[in-house]
Formats: C-alpha cells, structure tokens, sequence
C-alpha cells in the first residue's frame, strides 16, 4: 500500500523540536558506511560490552517462572526493595518503597518528573553543555529551559554566583549531572556544597539529579549525590539512575527515581497513562544487577579509564586540539579552538565545530558529534565505548586530517 502525503500538522509543542541531533550523525556516518566507506563511529552513548551473563540467566528463569505479566505501576515490590537496598549500601540514603519509582529507563523518569511538575513557562536550569534530550524534554512538558554555560576553566561545573543569577520566581528544577554526559565532569561532595547553600534559600527551587554515570568514576574518586550531600534538601530532590551504563543494559530499559512522596505519586499519575510499568523482564533482570556480584563494575571502570587515559594523551597529542582529562563517564570533551579558522585540503574553511566534525567525517571517516550539539562551542564529544583497535585507528585518523589542516 502506498501512503501518501496527510500533511500532518504537528502539536506545537514538538513543532521546533527534531529527532536527536547525536541520532542524526550517526545516520549519515551509517550512510557513509552503507557507500562503501570503512567508518568509525565514536558517538556512542552505551557501553560496548555485554549485560553480563548472571543478569541474563536471571530473566531467563523470570520468563520460565511466568513473569511476563504487568507489575505495579511505579515498579515490581522486590525490584523497589533492591533499590532501596542499593541506596542504602552505595550512598548511604534511606528511602521508603513508596519514595521510589520505576520506570522505562532513566529518561522516562526524568520525562515524568517533568510533566508531573511543569506548567507553561515554568523554567529549568540547566547547566551547559549538557545531555541534549534535558532540553526537549523540558519543552514538551510546557517548561523552558535556561542553559547556564559553565566553562572548561571552572572544570564544566556551575557555580554558586552562576546558580544564584539565574534563579527566578519561575524556576522550579536545577537539573545536575554528574558524571557528565558530555563531558565527564563530576562534582565532588565538596563541589556540591555551594551550589546546595543557594538551593537553601530558595525553597521553590527543586534539585533534579542524573546519577546514571554514578559507578563510571576514576582515579579512586568518590561519588557524591546531593541527598547525601545536603540531607536538609533531600525533601525536594528526585535522585534518577537506572541501570543502562554500569550494567550495560541498555536495551532493558529500566531506571529508577527516589525523593519524597508527594513526588513520586504525581510521576506514578504520568506514567500509569504513558508506558504502564517497566517491562516485568527487565525488572526481574535488574533485581539481579542491583543484588547480584558487583565485581564486573569494577574490572569494566578499570578497562574505561585506560582508554579514557589514552585518548586524551592522543588528543592533546594533536596541535589546535586540548582536552581536559575528565573524572567519569565515558566521553571526552575536547576543544577545537584551535582548528576553527583553518582552511580544509578542498579549499573549504573550518568555521565551527560543526563544519570540523563534518570534515572528520567526510575526510577521516571518523563520526564525533559537534559541542554545538551539547550547548558549548567549539567542542566535540568522543565516545570512548569502542574497542582499543577502534580507538587507536579513529586517533590517528582525527590526528592526521587535523595536520592536514592549514
Ligand atoms: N541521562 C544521561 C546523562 C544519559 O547520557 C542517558 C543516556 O544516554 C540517560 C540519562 C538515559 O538513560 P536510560 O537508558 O536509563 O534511559
């Protein structure tokens, strides 16, 4: 059958709005693969290994049991007491079973959150550059958002002057996440404290956290969520994090969210006419991740910070290039100042960023994704959740296009 043209007329509120821009890239880079062209794609935002096995066989068995019904709205009572136990035992909160949500990943609950909360011109502060999606969620629950740049120099953080000028009547979220994607920045406890000190005095100002990176963290530093950092604050801070990054289940889509109850009963209210429950599967599987053997976060940590290492001594190997080393995650945020202005072999100028990761692309067969993307030019991110062989060939592609830079 052959559809033609409706000449949909799209709700306003998406109408700005395309699919990820990160999603974008990676379609031409696919197309360019599909021509023939041996590309390497650094873009990604999950981690190259496998859920580990024990997490599988824990499905399995659920599936065998017949546990392929719905289950409570807001998460199956077993998977919220695992997350009860997994705030206790790594950030030291204590949280009720009603004080948790369970959700279809980590951006469904901050989707909820969102909707639960805004109303029209309401507005969230976000500190730039950051996860694309926080801004085109904001937008369609009805909010706006009001991106606060923070520079390489202040480590990608906020700060507390920066917090306290952009606090209006009409905030009602800062939006933190740390570690950083883009940029791999964390906030250590001592970090958080004055961004904290201003939220104190500004009662109707609630504190959204993005802890997903929370186990990517390295050279031995310690993770800190504002709850613990700030138990004054904690009646008004939703804490999210799933299991997708440290437990390299993606595709399981499950995530949690933990604050006050009030809260999470408006969540539940949003998701019980959207997605119902998480997948009962993938519920089963994360009760397993979240109390099972731990040690594959570790040796994984371990594998990420030798690439993260090598790749900034690469990067900041190559003239016009600098990159800070970040402390999590796995991504890198390097600059590109000092290629912006240059001229391409084809005669074509590097203005931007943008124009300097097409020419990665189109010259290098190397897809990175520009910083204009994330909020802070001139930039661009790299994913180091790739093999070493893919890392090292992509390096010395991205080097040897950027000498042959004039
Ligand atoms: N938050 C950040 C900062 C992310 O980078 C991502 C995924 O890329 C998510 C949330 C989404 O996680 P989930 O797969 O749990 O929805």
């Amino acid at each position: 059958m052959t559809i033609h043209q409706t000449g949909l007329r799209r709700a306003t509120r998406i109408a700005a709005l395309g699919v990820s821009e990160i999603l974008a890239i990676g379609a031409r880079a696919t197309q360019r693969q599909r021509e023939g062209h041996d590309v390497i794609i650094l873009g990604a935002g999950e981690p190259d290994f496998d859920t580990p096995e024990h997490v599988k066989d824990a499905a399995a068995r659920a599936m065998a049991a017949g546990q392929t019904k719905y289950t409570a709205l807001d998460g199956s009572p077993k998977l919220k007491q695992a997350i009860v136990r997994k705030f206790q035992r790594d950030n030291g909160l204590t949280y009720e079973a009603n004080q948790i949500i369970v959700s279809a990943g980590a951006k469904q609950v901050l989707g909820n959150a969102l909707l639960a909360t805004l109303d029209e011109g309401d507005e969230v502060i976000i500190p730039t550059p950051y996860w694309t999606s926080y801004a085109d969620m904001v937008a369609i629950a009805g909010g706006t958002p009001v991106l606060v740049p923070c520079s390489q120099d202040n480590g990608f953080r906020l700060d507390a002057a920066q917090l306290e000028a952009a606090i209006t009547p009409k905030t009602r979220w800062l939006l933190l996440n740390s570690p950083s994607n883009p940029t791999g920045a964390a906030y250590s406890a001592e970090q958080y404290r004055p961004l904290l000190e201003v939220l104190l005095a500004h009662p109707q100002v609630w504190l959204l956290v993005d802890d997903i990176y929370e186990h990517i963290l390295y050279d031995g530093l310690t993770f800190a969520t504002p709850a613990q950092v700030e138990p004054r604050l904690a009646g008004r801070i939703l804490t999210v994090n799933g299991l997708s990054k440290a437990y390299a289940m993606t595709g399981w889509r499950i995530g949690y969210g933990a604050g006050p109850r009030e809260l999470i009963e408006a969540m539940a209210v949003v998701q019980s006419q959207s997605t119902s429950c998480a997948s009962s599967i993938g519920q089963a599987a994360a009760i397993e991740a979240l109390d099972g053997p731990q040690e594959h976060i570790g040796q994984r940590r371990a594998i990420f910070q030798r690439r993260r290492d090598a790749v900034v001594a690469a990067l900041n190997a190559i003239p016009g290039l600098s990159c800070r080393t970040p402390e999590g995650a796995f991504y890198v945020y390097p600059s590109c100042a000092g290629v912006i202005g240059r001229t391409a072999p084809d005669g074509s100028k590097i203005a931007s960023d943008a124009d300097y990761c097409a020419y990665l692309l189109n010259h290098a067969n190397v897809a990175v994704v520009p910083g204009s993307v994330f909020g802070l030019a001139p930039f661009f991110r790299v994913s180091y959740a790739a093999s070493d062989e893919q890392l090292t060939k992509a390096l010395l592609r991205i080097a040897k296009a950027t000498q042959e830079l004039v």
